[in-house]
């Protein structure tokens, strides 16, 4: 059978002498492996639309195992590999779909996500930092993990001090907050941007920024939320963090 699919290669392995095994985000079947025949080599028709962060419409066929027949280039992101910073953001970004997007399913807003936060990233519009954030939250909000930022959890105040409940996803005013709870203080900053990521439209989801102290504050709670959540770990992402400015 052949079908044909829009798709990011999120992961490339060198498999026997010249071929590759890819790693799809697809639009229409979630993750899937597929065998590039021969593309290891520079000459070969696939070379070029087989690598790390190429975004193409992939003709494939599937036997027993996938293989590509042919793959239509639209973006190669060639901006993610101007810096280490950048490529080790955006290999995080393709770990966590390889881990959290399950095979066989429509997977039109993670591939959305996926191609905004790599277009962004190689454009370099925004901070690093800030489209981790945003990927991060964005991500948990198709998981399933939409935070509750109106008021707080347990009284409804919606002024003075709040706190970011990391296990719950909720707002706790400073009357309400209880010592033993994982609780992120929150600026007026930080959650602003934090209400515009869980529930901005797709188009506008990417027209926010914020620096500095509060961009620092906003990924060390997007990340925690996020790992928190997140059933894996990222080796990806250790190494992002131990190279980003
Ligand atoms: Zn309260």
């Amino acid at each position: 059978m052949i079908f044909t699919t829009d798709a990011v290669v999120i992961r490339e392995r060198q498999s026997g002498e010249a071929d590759r095994l890819l790693t799809l985000l697809t639009r229409d079947r979630g993750v899937i492996n597929a065998f590039a025949k021969g593309a290891c080599r520079p000459k070969n028709k696939l070379h070029s639309s087989t690598q790390l962060f190429s975004y193409a419409s992939f003709t494939l066929y599937e036997g027993k195992s996938i293989s590509v027949n042919e793959a239509a280039q639209k973006e190669l992101f060639f901006g993610l590999r101007e810096d280490i910073e950048k490529l080790s953001l955006a290999q995080y970004f393709c770990e966590v779909m390889c881990l959290s997007v399950p095979s066989n399913t429509y997977s039109d807003d993670y591939l959305r996500l996926l191609l905004n936060s790599l277009y962004f990233l190689a454009e370099g519009v925004l901070p690093a930092k800030m489209l981790k954030s945003v990927f991060e939250l964005r991500t948990a909000v198709i998981e399933g993990y939409m935070p509750e930022l109106s008021s707080c959890a347990n009284c409804g105040a919606d002024t003075g001090q709040m706190y970011f409940d990391i296990e719950n996803g909720s707002l706790i005013c400073s009357e309400c907050k209880v010592t033993s709870k994982k609780l992120k203080p929150l600026t007026g900053a930080v959650l602003a941007a934090m209400r515009h990521i869980s529930n901005a439209s797709f188009k506008d989801l990417f027209r926010y920024s914020l620096s500095g102290e509060s961009l620092n504050a906003l990924s060390d709670i997007t990340e925690s939320y996020f790992l928190y959540h997140m059933p894996y770990t990222f080796k990806t992402l250790d190494f992002y963090k131990s190279i980003a400015t």
